[in-house]
């Protein structure tokens, strides 16, 4: 399959877990971009850079290598060959991600090797940008939302973070810093279809966007 699956929207939204089942189900390829994000702020923290200085922060994301293993029931994200699954689901990350991720040259940086991992298809690519920037033409285009409310029980679920309200707090300031950004603000892609996540269970969410793949 050369298709492409863009799915765009927010944290808590239920995209990582949709994307990761669908991959699975239809025998796609599967990128986390968000997690790609988190690696480079991760580096950028190790580097010491100033997270006040764009320039100190590009400089720092410009010596960094960061490869994404593609397989949705193993996912892998290393930097410089370092496995950082786990460091990238830390609260230091999580503060920061957003800043770095507002870094033209960070962007720009991760958009050749998101097209590059993309190829000839046959993926499922998650993240704020897809529809939009990374994957204009892809065939499906899906916007996933949810309450904030229910996307805060979601990820303190997930995390095993005790404070759902520091949890909404946390994801409605990155919300705001993703959708406000000048370069590849997080939108609604033109054309994507939106699905209200608040309602259903994972799979019910997972059997409508293979219906629409299916199409
Ligand atoms: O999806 P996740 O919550 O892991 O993304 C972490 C952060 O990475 C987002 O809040 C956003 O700042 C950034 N991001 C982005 N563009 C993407 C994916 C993630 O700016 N395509």
């Amino acid at each position: 399959s050369t298709v492409v699956v863009a799915m765009d929207g927010p944290s808590g939204s239920g995209k990582s877990s949709t994307s990761r089942a669908v991959a699975h189900r239809l025998g796609l390829r599967y990128l986390d971009t968000g997690a790609q994000f988190r690696a480079l702020t991760a580096a950028v923290l190790d580097a010491g850079a100033d997270l006040e200085d764009p320039d100190a922060i590009a400089a720092a994301a410009a010596t960094t290598r960061v490869e994404s293993g593609t397989d949705p029931q193993h996912p892998t994200i290393t930097v410089d060959g370092v496995d950082v699954a786990a460091r990238i689901r830390t609260q230091e990350v999580t503060d920061h991600v957003s800043a770095v991720a507002s870094v033209p040259q960070v962007r720009q940086r991760l958009l050749d090797l998101q097209r590059a991992i993309i190829g000839d298809g046959g993926i499922v690519v998650e993240g704020r940008d897809i529809g939009s920037v990374v994957a204009p033409d892809a065939e499906v285009k899906l916007y996933l939302t949810a309450d904030p409310a229910a996307r805060a029980q979601r990820r303190t679920a997930e995390n095993g973070a005790a404070d759902v309200d520091a949890t909404r707090a946390d994801l409605l300031r990155r919300d705001s810093i993703d959708s406000g950004r000048a370069t590849a603000p997080a939108v609604a892609p033109d054309g994507a279809v939106h699905l209200d996540t608040t309602p259903y269970t994972l799979d019910e969410v997972v059997e409508q966007v293979i219906a629409l793949v299916r199409q």
